[in-house]
Parts: structure tokens; C-alpha cells; sequence
């Protein structure tokens, strides 16, 4: 690693005849060389508060007007070529106003031989350094590119002529995710001498050349940039080195304001190039210290030369000047510029790398002496895999090994590293399988059994709570009902007591009551309201609501709702009526099988007549036989007699059965008619309910909430049970109405009896609704008892 600062030259044209020369002295001093540039009292004069008059500059080394290109090139590019040649990137740039020698300086001179640049003797001596190294294998290639006006342009493209510079290949940068800078489109032409190099540079420079108009003074605005790519390898190493040394022609560095004009010289006028201008904000930052950011990026020019500038190069910079009296401030600025660059660091490192082909065919070779090595030892012939029979004993020795329980027993497969080897992948390959296998074995197991567990329980967990929040809004409508009911009855009790008529009609009511629980009749048995339920199965809607379980509570929220419904006066009077025509049916029923019974009695009067009649005959053959009996006459008018009321009261009934099922079907419509309002009602209930509680927050159980599916499902699921008034009629077979019943309760007998006990439901805090509410929940649960469902 070489870690230097730039080295900076500085180097005079030899002025013209005409030219008048300015003032200046080159002093040397042991390891530098200084410029005193003396600014000529005319022009001095000029400057405003410019009061010095001479500047001095440091240089590496100053070569004066009459310096010859052989001594440039020994002192300048001697040494970085012999960097490149070692390795490592070197550049070489010339920098000054146009006309100061740039060009003659990297390139040379047309006319004489000794007049060759930096770049032909560079060639030369690479060309003969290679050729005396007989050590390593160099591969040389050189590229030649333009930058004008931020485009690349190549120089070397043999497959154009160019005519203009627009006609040469575009050269655009690209970087990689390492931010190494890559040029796109820039050839690089292989040269394997010198002869070729030269030919290359002579193609370049002709391109440049020709492409350069009085329109576009390209020379002038154009940065060149000659490289010469050197990779080189020692036979049988498979590392190789890469540099590159770049030789530089920058525009010209003139500025836009030329000088005599009032202070101009001190304040630095503006680049005509813009790069030029990047160029110099790149090096103030380099210079600068603690400074991150370096603007390479801002031209191509800096983007290009960006390892040559504080990075991985060896740099040099040749300082071209003019020195006659018109260019002293063009000269300063040259000079100035060369102050700053001489402060940048640069650190070259080796650029090394192996190269994996190189790498894989040294190690193979080496494999291969190995094995050779081995076989003349052992005296056998080795692949590298093992035979199937080999291994197939190997398997049988570890099994062997791995089942003897002797714990001194050992497991002897000679001194094979391919049959060790094998050994250690066998039994790795054992462990890992029945670790493996344990655990799936382990895991399965645990999760299959948690997985259960969980599942069930959550499950449970979740029914619970959807039929506590059933339970609990059931219980809120019932109170609210239970609420309603009593509103209703004060009222009723209250217009009662109002009125004097009223006394009279409540204890008929009271008296009603009384009569009806007195009457065991009229009350179902357990086994009846059974068959009632089963009765009605036809009835699509009630079966479907048996399906599934109706809640209890909304069972008895339907006992309460019948009550109130305006079609149960409708519903009562058609109960009414279908007894009544029960009833007849029945008595019906019963005198025509009177008749029946009479017609048979007489039909056998008849038969008994005959056969007293034959055998007096028999006896007594002079009675007249063949005379019509009056008797039997008699008889036979008696039984038509019969027959006819018979025919009557049987055609009666018969109106009467159609009457009846008539009846049963209006019964049947006004029950659904009842149990679609109560769904009806039931479900507005709950949407009441939910949004009562969201709004006050009056919630007695926090499970509430949430409830309305419930309700519906609950009131869809309203069993058949929950009718205890229906009606049963399987009087189509049967004619007579023997069967036929009908069957009729009162459930509001039920809801009437005492309260007792308490439950635990929320109470409104007014005793006498409370009480009522208690009453309420006792009757409940009387009449589950009764339909031996018993709510626990
Ligand atoms: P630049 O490239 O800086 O514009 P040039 O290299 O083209 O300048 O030089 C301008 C002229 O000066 C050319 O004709 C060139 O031959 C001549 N010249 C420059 N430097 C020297 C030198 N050291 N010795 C002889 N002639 C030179
Ligand atoms: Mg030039």
C-alpha cells in the first residue's frame, strides 16, 4: 500500500519570439522546486488593493522552458509506470490554459521524433519492461476516450470513421452496488507491442483530430483520457493483478474574465468548462479535512478520474505554463490550482485477486499428486467412492458394533479416511432419524391432546354463555310483560270500581275462575296434552318449531301472549262452535245407531214372522199361504219408516263433519296466525331490549348483550307443547264422532295461583311488582312441573 500525497510538476513553454516574457524565478530547493511568478508593475498598478507583487509556489520538481520530453518523461512517468507495471493504478494529468503545452506534454510534439509525449514513451517503456520480465504473463490493452460537453465518446472504434465527434461511439458511466465506476461502450483494444499500441494512440489521435472543427474547438473544451490496461500473472499462481495508468489532456483551464479588470486576479474567475469547475470542488474537498462527501458525481470528467483523485492511485499532475506577460494571471491560477491538488492523499493499494478457474485447476492438480503419493505408499489403487460391497460391509461392521452390548467392544475399519467418514455420516444419520421421529412422535401426541381439550372446552364454554344470554333476556321480557299485565289490570280494576255495574261483572269473572278450577274436566291431563302435541304434527309450521328445543321462557312468554291477542275472541267463538257441533254430531251419531239398531230389530221380527208362518203351514196346510201377512206388513212399513230418518239424521251428519273440519281449519289458520305474531313480537321484543340496554346501561348481566339471534332462533324453535288449547279431530274415518273430543284450557287459571317462593331474577325495587314478578315465576314453574318439563 502506497499512501502519498499528489505529486504535483509544474513546466514552462518556451515563449515565442514575440512573445514578451514575464517575470519569474525557478529555485530549487532539496526535496522541491519553487516558482516565484512577479506580477509586472503595469499591471499591478492596475489592481485595486492588490499591493503584492510577486507569487511563489511550490512544486515537486519545475521543468523550465528548454526541459526536453525524455527528461519530462524520466522524472514524471517513469515512476508511475513502473507502478502500473507493479500493479497499481497510476495517473498522469495535465493541467493549464490552453496553448500552455498540454497536449505536447502527454502526447508530444508532431514534428520531431524526440518531440513524443508522455504517451508514446510510457508505451515504449511498458513495451520493454514486459519484454524483459520473463516472471509474468501481461495482458495489455488500452482504451482511448474523449469527455466533451459530459459525453464519452471512444477513440478507438475501428468500425467508424468518424467526421464528427457525434459519430463516434457513446460512452456512458456506470457504477456498481461497490460504487466502482464502469465505462459502457469504451473499448479496449488489446496491444500486444508496442507497434500495435502506437497504431492504436495514431487512430485516437486522428479521430480527435478530425472530429475537432473551428465550431467546437473539442481540443480546447475536451478532456482526453489514454489508459493503458495492464493485467499481469505468475505461471502457475492463480492470483492476478490489475492497474491501469490513465494519461490526462484536461481542457483548457482558462476563465471567463480575463484579467486587468478591476481585482479579477484575487477572486478567481469562473471555469469555461464546468467540469473543470467540478473538477476543482472535488479537490477543495479532498483538501479539506473531516470532509465525507466528495462531489465526484457532478461531471463525468470527476466520476472517471475518481480513483486517481484520493483514492486507490498513484497521481501525478503536471502544471502546463505560459509564462509571457499576457497569461500571469492564467499562470497564478494554474499555479494556485496545483497548490491544492498537492494536498490530496491518495493511497494505491495492490490490485490483486484470484482467479477461481486458476485456483480450481491448481487444486485439482494437487488432489491428483496426493492420490499418486498415496497409491505408491499404500501399494493400492484408491477411488475416491467406495465400492457397493465395501459399503454394504461397512454397514453389517457398524450394526454389529452398534448392537453389542460388551462396552469394551470397538468397531475396527482399518486406516481408510473414506470408510471413517463413512462411519460418522452413518451414525449421524441414525441419531438425527430417531430424534426426529421421537419427537414428531412427542409433539403430535401433545398437541393432538391440547388441541382436543381446548376445542372442547371452548366449545362448552361458548354454549354456555350463548343460553345464559337466552336466559337472561327471557327473563327481561317476562318482567316486562308481567309489568304490562299489571298496568292492565289496575286499569281495568280501576274502571271497574268507577263504575257501579262494575262490582257485579268482577265477581262474575271471579266467580268464573272459581267455577272453572273446580271443574277437573276441563283441565288437560299429562297424557292428553301429549296426545294433543302428537295430533297436530300435520301442521307444517308447529312441526317444524318442534324440531328444536324452545326455550322455557319463551314458552311462557307465548301463554302470556295468547292472552292479549285480539283473534282469541275469533278463536273462542269457533272453539265454541266446533263443541257445539261436536256435540250434535255426537247425539247424531248416537240416535242413528238407535235407528240402526231398530231397523235390525224389525228385520228380525220379520224373519221370526215367516218362520212361524211356514211352520203352521206345515202343520195346518189349509191356511192360506200365499195370503200377505198384516203383521209383517205391518212390519215392513215400520222398518221404511226407519230407514227413512235413518237417511235424514245421516246426511245431517254428514253436513255436520264438513262443517267441522271446516271449523278445525279456520282453528288451525288463526293458531298460526297467532304463533307468527308472537314470533313477530317476540323478535321486536329482543331489538327493544338490546338497544334499551346500550342506551342506559342498565344491564342486569353483562351477557344481555348480543342477543338478537338468539331470540329469533328461540321463538322459531316455539315447540307445539306451548298450545294448550288444540283441538284433535280424527273424524274422517269415523262417522259417528265417538272419538271426537274437544279439548279446551284456560291457562290464565294457572298464571292466577299464589305467590311463593323466590328466584333469582332482577327485581324493579317496587314491592308490589316484585311481588307480582315472583308470583309470575312461581306459575312458571307450576305449569313446567305440570308438563313435567321442571325448570331447575
Ligand atoms: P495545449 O494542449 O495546452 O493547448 P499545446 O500542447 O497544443 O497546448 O501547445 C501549443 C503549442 O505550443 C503547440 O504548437 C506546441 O507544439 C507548442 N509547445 C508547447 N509546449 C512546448 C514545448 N515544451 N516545447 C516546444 N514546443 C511546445
Ligand atoms: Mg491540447
Amino acid at each position: 500500500m502506497v499512501k502519498e500525497t499528489i505529486r504535483v510538476y509544474a513546466r514552462l513553454k518556451p515563449l515565442g519570439r514575440r512573445q514578451q516574457a514575464g517575470t519569474y524565478s525557478v529555485g530549487d530547493e532539496k526535496s522541491a522546486s519553487s516558482l516565484e511568478i512577479v506580477v509586472p508593475r503595469d499591471l499591478a498598478d492596475g489592481f485595486v488593493n492588490n499591493k503584492r507583487e510577486s507569487y511563489k509556489f511550490k512544486f515537486q520538481k519545475i521543468f523550465d522552458q528548454e526541459a526536453k520530453q525524455d527528461v519530462v518523461f524520466d522524472s514524471i512517468a517513469k515512476p508511475v509506470a513502473e507502478c502500473a507495471l507493479a500493479g497499481y493504478n497510476g495517473t498522469i494529468f495535465a493541467y493549464g490554459q490552453t496553448g500552455s503545452g498540454k497536449t505536447f506534454t502527454i502526447t508530444g510534439g508532431a514534428e520531431r521524433y524526440s518531440d513524443r509525449g508522455i504517451i508514446p514513451r510510457t508505451l515504449s517503456y511498458i513495451f520493454d519492461q514486459l519484454q524483459k520480465d520473463n516472471s509474468k504473463v501481461y495482458t495489455t490493452h488500452v482504451s482511448y476516450l474523449e469527455i466533451y460537453n459530459e459525453c464519452g465518446y471512444d477513440l478507438l472504434d475501428p468500425r467508424h470513421e468518424a467526421s464528427r465527434l457525434e459519430d463516434l461511439p457513446k460512452v456512458t458511466i456506470m457504477e456498481d452496488p461497490d460504487q466502482n465506476i464502469h465505462l459502457k461502450n469504451l473499448s479496449l483494444q488489446q496491444a500486444s507491442n508496442e507497434e500495435e499500441a502506437l497504431n492504436l494512440l495514431f487512430l485516437g489521435d486522428t479521430n480527435r483530430m478530425i472530429a475537432e472543427t473551428p465550431m467546437n474547438q473539442a481540443s480546447t473544451r475536451s478532456h482526453c483520457i489514454f489508459t493503458i490496461h495492464i493485467s499481469s500473472k505468475e505461471p502457475g499462481c492463480p492470483t492476478i493483478r490489475h492497474s491501469k495508468l490513465h494519461l490526462v489532456d484536461l481542457a483548457g483551464s482558462e476563465r471567463v474574465a480575463k484579467t486587468g479588470v478591476g481585482g479579477h486576479l484575487l477572486t478567481e474567475a469562473k471555469y469555461i468548462n464546468l467540469s473543470l469547475h467540478y473538477l476543482e470542488q472535488v479537490i477543495i474537498a479532498l483538501a479539506e479535512k473531516n470532509r465525507s462527501h466528495i462531489p465526484y458525481r457532478n461531471s463525468m470528467m470527476t466520476s472517471v478520474l475518481r480513483d486517481s483523485l484520493g483514492g486507490n492511485c498513484v497521481t501525478t499532475m503536471i502544471a502546463t505554463l505560459s509564462l509571457d506577460k499576457r497569461n500571469i494571471e492564467e499562470s497564478i491560477s494554474t499555479c494556485r490550482f496545483a497548490q491544492r491538488v498537492a494536498l490530496i492523499k491518495n493511497e494505491a493499494v495492490l490490485n490483486e485477486e484470484i482467479d477461481p478457474k486458476l485456483m480450481i485447476i491448481q487444486l485439482k492438480r494437487e488432489i491428483q499428486e496426493l492420490k499418486d503419493e498415496l497409491a505408491l505408499v499404500t501399494g493400492k489403487q484408491r477411488t475416491s467412492e467406495l465400492s457397493q460391497e465395501e459399503l454394504l460391509q461397512l454397514d453389517e461392521l457398524i450394526e454389529t458394533f452398534l448392537e453389542d452390548s460388551d462396552p469394551e467392544s470397538t468397531l475396527d475399519i482399518g486406516a481408510d479416511m473414506r470408510k471413517i467418514k463413512y462411519c460418522f455420516t452413518y451414525l449421524k444419520l441414525r441419531q438425527n432419524h430417531s430424534k426426529i421421529s421421537d419427537e414428531k412422535l412427542l409433539s403430535h401426541h401433545i398437541s393432538e391432546e391440547k388441541d382436543t381439550n381446548k376445542e372442547a372446552g371452548k366449545e362448552e364454554l361458548e354454549k354456555m354463555k350463548e343460553l345464559l344470554q337466552q336466559r337472561d333476556n327471557e327473563i327481561n321480557i317476562l318482567v316486562n310483560m308481567l309489568k304490562n299485565e299489571k298496568k292492565k289490570a289496575q286499569d281495568a280494576l280501576f274502571q271497574l270500581s268507577s263504575a257501579s255495574a262494575g262490582s257485579t261483572l268482577l265477581k262474575q269473572s271471579q266467580s268464573m275462575t272459581l267455577e272453572e278450577s273446580r271443574n277437573p274436566s276441563r283441565f288437560f291431563s299429562l297424557k292428553e296434552v301429549e296426545d294433543l302435541s302428537s295430533s297436530v304434527h300435520r301442521l307444517p309450521f308447529l312441526s317444524r318449531m318442534k324440531e328444536g328445543k324452545m326455550s322455557l321462557g319463551c314458552q311462557e312468554a307465548f301463554e302470556v301472549f295468547k292472552q292479549d291477542h285480539a283473534d282469541r275472541i275469533t278463536i273462542e267463538d269457533n272453539k265454541q262452535l266446533l263443541k257445539q257441533r261436536f256435540a250434535e254430531a255426537k247425539c247424531l251419531g248416537e240416535k242413528i245407531n238407535e235407528v240402526r239398531n231398530k231397523i235390525n230389530h224389525l228385520k228380525g221380527e220379520i224373519t221370526q214372522r215367516c218362520i212361524q208362518r211356514a211352520a203352521l203351514a206345515v202343520s195346518n196346510p189349509s191356511e192360506e199361504l200365499d195370503a200377505l201377512d198384516p203383521v209383517e206388513e205391518k212390519l215392513r212399513a215400520q222398518i221404511e219408516e226407519e230407514k227413512k230418518s235413518y237417511k235424514t239424521m245421516f246426511n245431517r251428519l254428514k253436513g255436520l263433519k264438513v262443517e267441522i273440519e271446516h271449523l278445525q281449519l279456520l282453528m288451525e289458520k288463526a293458531k298460526m296466525k297467532l304463533q307468527k305474531d308472537f314470533e313477530v313480537w317476540w323478535t321486536e321484543e329482543g331489538k327493544n331490549l338490546q338497544t334499551q340496554q346500550e342506551n342506559t346501561e342498565l344491564v342486569s348481566s353483562p351477557n344481555t348483550a348480543m342477543v338478537y339471534p338468539q331470540f329469533i332462533k328461540s321463538s322459531q324453535h316455539l315447540s307445539a307443547n306451548s298450545f294448550s288449547e288444540t283441538t284433535r279431530a280424527d273424524s274422517n274415518e269415523d262417522s259417528t264422532g265417538k272419538n271426537s273430543s274437544i279439548l279446551f284450557n284456560n291457562p290464565t287459571t294457572k298464571t292466577r295461583t299464589p305467590p311463593s317462593s323466590s328466584t333469582s331474577i332482577p327485581l324493579t325495587g317496587d314491592s308490589q311488582t316484585d311481588a307480582d314478578i315472583l308470583a309470575f315465576i312461581k306459575a312458571r314453574q307450576n305449569i313446567l312441573q305440570k308438563k313435567g318439563l321442571g325448570n331447575k
